[in-house]
């Protein structure tokens, strides 16, 4: 057996040893999945619901410093049960796809606004350490890549710690991650877009902007892969209504 043979022999065992731990069937609808696709199947990628109006400004309670808001789908059952409810490894495969997807959606306006460097929205490093991963950096990495455009996870760094803002009421929101962010080197970086997995309030996304700005950042535009179907201000003060009922 000559090396060529000898690696083939290798690449066909470990594949087979991978599906034995990945088993390659989609994880929402238990569908066999096709050579090219990997842990959700395109069936299901295409059920979820695009966000048809591309600028979601006006939408969200917290946007100073944010020039454009762009979202690909709704937070519904479907897209819930693809962001969650999956193992670490998954979730790599799954936030490449998001990344991927969204670049592919909103090619044409990021090249429209000049986009210059693609960012994540940062962890603090114990939150790193405790949950291994960035979600938000595992979607805009391969978007970033998709687009042919600059990425830098570690342009902004958030110094403060934060609690969840799911806990918080919307004030409290914007008050929690105040400050938070810290631009390490902007470069000659002018004109940014800062990538995060779910948008609600926008209170991160507005706190990292605006640290942007306050650097001298001309242009900035944020994307996310998911946002709730109805307004977060409307959602949190239901949620209230409902605990003080109970
Ligand atoms: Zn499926």
């Amino acid at each position: 057996m000559n090396l060529t043979q000898y690696q083939s022999v290798l690449k066909t065992l470990s594949k087979g040893f991978l599906d034995v731990i990945y088993p390659p069937f989609c994880l929402v609808c238990d569908s066999k999945l096709m050579v090219n696709e990997k842990a959700v199947c395109s069936s299901c990628w295409t059920q979820l619901t695009p966000v048809v109006e591309w600028d979601w400004k006006e939408k969200i309670t917290f946007g100073e410093g944010i020039d454009k808001v762009m979202t690909g789908w709704y937070f519904d059952d479907l897209f819930q049960t693809i962001i969650h409810n999956l193992k670490y490894q998954e979730f790599r495969i799954i936030a490449k796809e998001f990344g991927i997807r969204l670049a592919k959606m909103f090619k044409q306006e990021i090249s429209n606004d000049q986009i210059e460097v693609v960012i994540p929205i940062s962890l603090h490093k114990v939150k790193l350490k405790q949950r291994g991963f960035n979600q938000s950096a595992l979607i805009a990495s391969p978007m970033a890549r998709e687009l042919h455009i600059e990425y830098r996870p570690n342009l902004v760094i958030r110094h403060r710690n934060t609690v969840s803002q799911t806990s918080l009421g919307v004030d409290d929101r914007r008050k929690n991650v105040s400050g938070a962010f810290r631009v390490k080197d902007m470069e000659e970086f002018r004109r940014f877009l800062i990538v995060d997995d779910v948008l609600t309030t926008g209170a991160t996304l507005s706190a990292c902007a605006q640290s942007l700005r306050k650097s001298g950042a001309h242009y900035i535009s944020v994307i996310t892969a998911g946002t709730p179907k109805k307004p977060v201000v409307k959602q949190i003060e239901d949620e209230n209504e409902n605990d003080q009922r109970s």
